[in-house]
Order: C-alpha cells, then structure tokens, then sequence
C-alpha cells in the first residue's frame, strides 16, 4: 500500500468498517485490521468466521478467536514485520480501544492518521460506479412506484413507509440513512426527520432517500406537489433550484476545487435574491458510506479527486413556508469527459393530481 510509504508508516491499523470492508471484503460488524507493505491481517470473532474467509481470504490472513479479538489481534501482529512505525485511524478508534495500545501495544509506536483509506476512497473504480449507479437508478424506480400511491391526508411516516417498501422489493440491502419525508412547511427544514403530520394539498413533499447495492449507497432528493396543481410561487422557487441543481451537475468536474464546484449553484441563486436560504453545502461524496469525502463546499479548496462520485443537492429553504432540495449523484472521470449522471435526473417539477 503506496500511501503507507508516504506517510513513512510500515503498517496502519485498520478499525473504520467501511474502510475494512474497503480494503479485505469483509462486510461484517466486528473485526480489527492491519494494513502493512507486504501483509493484510484480519481478525475477527467466531460469528464472522465462514463469512471473513469467504469475503476477505483471498486477501487477507484470517484469524478468528472466540474470547479477545484485540489481544489476538497484538499477538498476531507480532509476528508480521519487522515493523515499528504504526498508524491508527485517529478518527474511528475509540478512547477505550486506544488505551489498548498503551497497554497491549508497546511494542509499536503508534502515531494517529487521518482519511488515509478514505482518500483512496474517493476515487472509483468501474465496478464501484456500476454499483452506485445501480443503487441510484434502484431509488429512482422506487420513488416513481411510491409516487402513484402518495395522496393528500396521507402522513409523512406513511409515505416513508411505502418508499422504503419500494427500495427493499426492488433490492436495496439496506436504507444508508433515516429517509426524510417532509411536508408543507416541514420542508423548510433541511434535515428533517418524517413525522405524524399529515399532508394537505397543495403542499411541498420533499422526500430524501437512499438505497444500497454490493454496499455501496446513492442518495437522491425530490420534492413535488401534493394534491394540486403547483401556486406560480412554488414554481418560480422550484425552477430556480431546478436550474441552479442542472448547472451545477452538468459543469462539475474532476480538478475543480470543492468549492468552485459549490459556485455553480450557489451563484446563480444568491443572484435571485436567495443566497441566504441556500444554507448547506452543494454535496459530499458517495461510496461506501452516505457521506464520505470529498466535500463540494465553500470551504473545501482542495481539487475533487478524478474518480469521485458525489451528490449534487442545491436546496432554498424559507422557514416556515417551504423549502425545494433536488439531489442526484453524478460521477467524475479522470480528463475531458463531463460529469457522468448516474442517477436517473428526472428533476422536471411533479404535481401530483
Ligand atoms: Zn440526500
Ligand atoms: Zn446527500
């Protein structure tokens, strides 16, 4: 692993699930890893033993002990090396674990990391865009069977319902986050939680959800009008967002810095007046978890990796009125070719009557 020569590490310790699930395979909840430049060592408890072998021997030496998972895990570290300098993952050990190292682990000298598995993250390989796309055009399809069913008087939690029912028969192996179903005002709340409220015609419904396949998540956002036909108000709002999402998702590319590409939303509406209701930040990157890096954000001036799949989500939130999100995922290739669209970009405004 090239990255541990550049931080002058012989090894990394690898606590992070989705980075473990990165680097070996192994999807299960419970397992310490070590990265070094000639070795991959997994050790797991009983539960995982078929499982770990199955996902993660080809790559890694697999070890599975039915009392200390980390006191196996030193004593086989023991045996790989030479090796000295030890990295950890800063932002996944907990504090208990880490007291581990004083006491289990002084034979190392443990120095922490930061996102070093989750930069080689960011950029994806061919089979993990197929993997995105597909859980993108899966929630596409889900939202569209739901659409049909959503009426008036219906509440949040309902419409949840039904939409996480469509992604599960469909295929999706698990929701990657709470789905957000907001109503009416409700709307206006950037990440609201789907409650009891009940929705009454003529209102915004922004619902927020994401489906998974080979583990890997997609993220979509649409709002639409329920029971009537949309007030010039609400179109000029959804329009402006509309225009603002489609700039931003056709322009992004590999190179720009996250903020740049933030911009290409951004501006056109703090032209229009609503700058200050456009409060988060344009994106953030796809993978194996729902959030992971890079950011597309005002304060991110570090180029978007070629490579890296990211959401492309320009929201105008007015309290206590309404707000608009549209959200789609968009892949970004290495030189000329233009942002790769993955989920299904069906984004013209729906006035469910
Ligand atoms: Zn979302
Ligand atoms: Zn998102």
């Amino acid at each position: 692993m090239r990255a541990l020569e550049t931080d002058a590490l012989d090894g990394l310790l690898v606590t992070s699930r989705a980075n473990i699930r990165y680097l070996t395979g192994f999807s299960g909840s419970a397992a310490v890893v070590a990265v070094t430049r000639a070795d991959v060592l997994l050790v797991t408890d009983f539960r995982y033993d078929e499982q770990a072998r199955a996902e993660a021997g080809p790559v890694a030496r697999v070890e599975v002990e039915s009392t200390s998972v980390w006191d196996r895990f030193f004593k086989e570290l023991a045996t790989l090396g030479p090796l000295d300098a030890m990295g950890y993952e800063a932002h996944s050990v907990s504090v208990h674990d880490a007291g581990r190292f004083a006491e289990a682990g002084k034979a190392w000298r443990w120095t922490p990391t930061t996102e070093l598995v989750e930069r080689l993250r960011a950029a994806k390989d061919d089979v993990e865009v197929v993997a995105i796309r597909n859980a993108a055009l899966l929630a596409g399809e889900a939202f569209h069977q739901t659409l049909g069913e959503v009426r008036a008087g219906m509440t949040e939690l309902a419409i949840a319902g039904l939409l996480e029912g469509a992604l599960r028969r469909l295929g999706s192996e698990g929701h990657p986050f709470p789905t957000i179903v907001a109503s009416g005002p409700r709307s206006a709340l950037p990440h609201a939680r789907s409650s009891t409220r009940t929705v009454a015609a003529g209102e915004w419904l922004l619902l927020d959800f994401g489906a998974q396949v080979d583990g890997y998540c997609a993220d979509l956002t649409r709002t639409v009008v329920v029971g009537a036909r949309a007030t010039e108000r609400q179109r000029v709002l959804y329009e402006l967002v509309r225009d603002a999402q489609q700039r931003a998702r056709t322009a992004v590319r590999a190179g720009m810095t996250g903020r740049d590409a933030d911009a290409l939303a951004r501006e056109p509406i703090a032209a229009r007046g609503f700058g200050a209701a456009f409060g988060h930040s344009l994106g953030h990157g796809l993978g194996l978890e729902v959030h992971e890096a890079p950011r597309l954000s005002k304060t991110n001036t570090d180029p978007l990796p070629a490579g890296a799949v990211v959401t492309i989500e320009p929201g105008v939130y007015l309290a206590g009125d309404g707000g608009v999100r549209i959200e789609d995922d968009v892949h970004l290739p290495a030189g000329e070719r233009g942002a790769e669209l993955l989920s299904d970009g069906l984004t013209d405004l729906l006035e469910l009557v």
